[in-house]
């Protein structure tokens, strides 16, 4: 093996912060760019669900601590919009099995918490990746500002709009989902939020999540159908919002109302179809740029630092990296198309909004046994390091 391979990594989101630590982690040397002028520091909360722990810690040893910095989920509620309860979700009992926590928590505090685990990785500011040229011996790096960075290997963790993702040829098509996601941080207190509470109201065409995410700190999201040129264009107040959920559950309202609007951040919800390639020799794709998914489970981050953990697994101990990187691919693509597949299949259940399938939906999770339930769960929220490790073992992997 060469001595110091460096890896240049696109993007400094969860994705590229989570492959450098990983690629830090078995002795690589790092160099992340980002096009915008620092690290992003806006933004609202996000799940971050026990698989993704568990695969740093069991793969490349890696703790990654989120517990210190977010809630852990101990009560998960699934209510109709009247307030009924459908269901409790044994998150953490599915947790304790997996021995990592599912972690609520804000963006900024995963962020911070990324950056705790980072060592010499040097992250340059203000540099749009426009093109790579491989050679015989590795990566040369183009920058629309006409400068040219050298490395091992090239790591794709640019996002859903990724520029990497085309330069390799792989298509993947936008798919509008058909509804908007408001979404928003706010210092708030409720009898009925304790510490670690997880809340999904269900209704028609539209959901609403209330979450603790510690320290008084709660992150709701709302959904709503909508045409995807409406949901793009939308403009409103916390009280155009709470007009949606008129006759939804105090806490609802409550929450909308006491969160100031400017602090509410749009979405049009949308994913893309699954990129069926995201190798070409010493280039690879991580996190949203190779698997861009609808919110429904909560897993977006989970897999991209799911797949650091396994870009990090597979190039440790090689100096063959196109090889590494194909088993990566081969390796990763069952799981984060199941879970993409899983998360458009939940998020068109869950925005249903027609009296039958709806009425099915709510009765459905209403008698649905535990043992059905925490299977459907187990599938997501356990990663499996014995699937890696064998097809890591495996010779041939085409
Ligand atoms: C509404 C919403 C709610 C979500 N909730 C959850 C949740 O609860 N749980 C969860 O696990 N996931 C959630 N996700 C998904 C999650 O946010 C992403 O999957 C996750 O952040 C992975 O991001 P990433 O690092 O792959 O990409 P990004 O965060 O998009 O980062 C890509 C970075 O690359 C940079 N970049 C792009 N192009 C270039 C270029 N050419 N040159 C240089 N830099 C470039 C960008 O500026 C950006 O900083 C949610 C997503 C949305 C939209």
């Amino acid at each position: 093996m060469s001595k110091n391979p460096t890896a240049l990594i696109i993007g400094t989101g969860v994705g590229g912060l989570s492959a450098a630590i990983a690629l830090e982690n078995i002795g690589w040397s790092v160099q992340l760019f980002e096009k915008s002028d620092g690290l992003r520091t806006t933004g609202s909360g996000l799940s971050v669900m026990s698989n993704a722990s568990a695969a740093m810690k069991k793969l490349l040893g890696i703790d990654l601590d989120l517990k210190s910095y977010g809630a852990e989920i101990h009560n998960f509620e699934i209510r109709h919009k009247s307030g009924i309860l459908l269901k409790r979700l044994p998150m953490q009992e599915i947790s304790n099995q997996q021995g990592a926590p599912c972690i609520c928590i804000s963006r900024e505090k995963l962020q911070q918490s990324l950056l705790n685990h980072l060592g010499d990785t040097s992250m340059i500011f203000g540099k749009r990746a426009v093109g790579y040229v491989e050679t015989t011996d590795g990566i040369q790096l183009n920058f629309d500002d006409g400068t040219v960075y050298h490395g091992d290997i090239l790591v794709g963790a640019d996002g859903f709009y990724s520029s990497i993702r085309e330069s390799i040829g792989t298509e993947s098509i936008i798919q509008e989902a058909g509804y908007i996601c408001w979404l928003a941080l706010v210092k708030y207190s409720h009898p009925q939020i304790t510490q670690g509470y997880v809340v999904h109201y269900w209704g028609s065409g539209k959901r609403i999540g209330i979450i603790d995410i510690g320290n008084g700190w709660v992150y709701w999201w709302g959904t709503a159908n909508m045409s995807p040129y409406e949901a793009k264009s939308w403009q409103g107040t916390n009280k155009d919002i709470a007009e949606f959920y008129s006759s939804w559950p105090d806490l609802v309202l409550d929450i909308i109302l006491s969160t100031d609007s400017t602090s509410i951040i749009t979405v049009d919800a949308k994913d893309r179809t699954f990129p069926e390639t995201w190798t070409k020799g010493r280039v690879t794709l991580l996190g949203d740029a190779a698997h861009p998914m609808l919110t429904s489970l909560g897993q977006g981050a989970g897999l991209s630092i799911e797949d650091a953990a396994v870009l990090g697994y597979v190039l440790r101990n090689t100096d063959d990296y196109t090889e590494a990187l194909k088993r990566y691919e081969v390796i990763r693509q069952p799981r984060a198309r199941a879970i993409v597949n899983a998360s458009r299949a939940l998020s068109e259940i869950e925005q249903y909004d027609s009296l039958v399938p709806r009425l099915k939906r709510d009765m459905g999770m209403l008698f649905a046994s535990q043992k059905t339930i925490r299977d459907k769960l187990k599938e997501s929220l356990l990663f499996n390091d014995i699937i890696v490790q064998d097809n890591y073992n495996t010779k041939n992997i085409y």
